[in-house]
Parts: structure tokens; C-alpha cells; sequence
């Protein structure tokens, strides 16, 4: 069975204070056994709130939002898998759209990461998704598969079980645009298709497959509800406790 995950990316946005805060705020407002619930902060913050989370003895899962492709060595300004493991991060993101866009990231780089976060005991949230072009040009399933198979799929199946893939159109990504429950259920259907045809269907039907891209308390429990999907990736709605609380609270009973 696979897990219902709501996962909250600050970005740029928090200090240490927020997180602490917000950690303790989350834990205060009960238990979280419908889904399990990850918060990837910005680097200054992780140590504190995995202290502050193990302390409350909450399950609360901490992902970097990224890091370095080289286990170690003169990358002046970057940090490594095994720093994050060090200081008990569960989960790293590779491959957010705006590391490959403004970091220029490739295929290639990321399938790197992703091996040594799974070398070091790491599990990935894994991100794809398209350009508003693409989703208009109508090659979007195409354009999301060659992602994968340049990444995901050059993995092997005992190794898929560290990683978590999250879709994630560009053009819905903080603009308040939303894919529809339609549109999301047709990649995420098509993800599974492709985990399938690669691997089996036992291997397809076990991962978690997150939407990410303006979802909010309002459309959380509708996108949620598609079969094949089973969480999301969340910006902006995870800066609110009460918000993102909401939202872990919308999958399906
Ligand atoms: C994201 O940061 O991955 C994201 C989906 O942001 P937002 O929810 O703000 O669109």
C-alpha cells in the first residue's frame, strides 16, 4: 500500500524562528495518521527543527529542499547528501522545477542526486512537470516520461522504494493556477502506466505520486480524491500552519 503524503516546500521564505514555531504549532494540533506530513525548509533551519520535532516525538518527517551531486570537495557554498543525513534528515527534493530553471539543472545532474541521496539512506521527492508551452503544444505525457526515463526509471526497483515522485506543471507552480482533478489524474495515470511498463505494476501501484502546483485548503480534498493521486507538494498554502494542516486533513477517509 502506498502512503497519502502532504508535503510542504517553503523555499526562500522562512528563518529559523518560523520553523520552530511551526513545527511545534503542527504537532500541538494532533496526530497526523491519515498521511504522512513533510516539511523541507530552508538549510539554516533543518538541525533545530529535527531536534525540535524528535523532542515532541512527532512523526513529522524534515526534507532539504536540495543539495550537491559530489559526495564532498571544493564546491564552495554546497552541501552534501551525508551533511544532511548527519543531522537526521528524512527526505531531500530533487529536481524542482525552479533548481532546473534557474540553477540549470539537467536530467543527468538529478539522476546523479538522486543516487547518492539513496547511497546515503535518503529518500527523494523526485519533481517533473511541464512548461505552459508543452501543455499547450499537447505533449505534455511525452515531455514528463522523458523526464522520468532519463531518471527515475534508470533506477532499480528496490531502489524506487526510497523515492516519491511529485508532478508538478510549471505553469500552475505559485500562480494560483491549479491543474484540474482531470488533468492531474491523466499525468499521474500516465506516471503510473510508465513505473508499470518499466518495472511491474506491484512496483507502480506501491509509490506515492504527489500533485504540486497551487493547491490550497479549497481544492485540496477534489485533487486528492483522484485515484492516482496521492498527495501533494505544497508552496505557498504550507506557510500557514492552519492552511497546511487543512490540507493534510483532505484525503479521502
Ligand atoms: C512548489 O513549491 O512546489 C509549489 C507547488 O508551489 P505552490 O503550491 O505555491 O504552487
Amino acid at each position: 500500500m502506498r502512503s497519502n503524503i502532504a508535503a510542504g516546500n517553503w523555499k526562500m521564505n522562512t528563518d529559523v524562528e518560523f520553523g520552530l514555531s511551526f513545527i511545534k504549532d503542527l504537532h500541538d494540533k494532533g496526530n497526523h495518521d491519515n498521511c504522512e506530513v513533510i516539511i523541507a525548509a530552508p538549510y539554516i533551519s533543518l538541525k533545530s527543527m529535527v531536534e525540535l520535532k524528535s523532542n515532541l516525538g512527532s512523526s513529522i518527517k524534515i526534507a532539504a529542499q536540495n543539495c550537491h551531486l559530489e559526495p564532498k570537495g571544493a564546491f564552495t557554498g554546497e552541501i552534501s547528501e551525508a551533511m544532511l543525513k548527519s543531522i537526521g534528515i528524512d527526505y531531500v527534493i530533487i529536481g524542482h522545477s525552479e533548481r532546473r530553471q534557474y540553477f540549470h539543472e539537467t536530467e543527468d545532474q538529478l539522476l546523479a542526486k538522486i543516487k547518492i541521496a539513496l547511497e546515503n539512506d535518503l529518500k527523494v521527492i523526485y519533481c517533473c512537470g511541464e512548461p505552459l508551452e508543452v501543455r499547450e503544444a499537447g505533449t505534455h505525457l511525452e515531455y514528463v516520461a522523458d523526464q522520468l526515463n532519463g531518471s527515475v526509471c534508470q533506477l532499480s526497483q528496490e531502489q524506487l522504494s526510497s523515492i516519491v515522485i511529485a508532478y508538478e506543471p510549471i505553469w500552475a507552480i505559485g500562480t494560483g493556477k491549479t491543474a484540474t482533478s482531470v488533468q492531474a489524474q491523466g499525468m499521474h495515470h500516465s506516471i503510473r502506466n510508465l513505473l508499470a511498463k518499466t518495472f511491474n505494476e506491484d512496483t507502480a501501484s506501491s509509490m506515492s505520486i504527489l500533485y504540486g502546483g497551487s493547491v490550497k485548503p479549497a481544492n485540496a480534498k477534489e485533487i486528492f480524491s483522484q485515484n492516482d493521486v496521492d498527495g501533494g507538494l505544497v508552496g505557498g498554502a504550507s506557510l500557514s500552519v492552519d492552511s497546511f494542516y487543512e490540507i493534510s486533513q483532505s484525503f479521502p477517509g
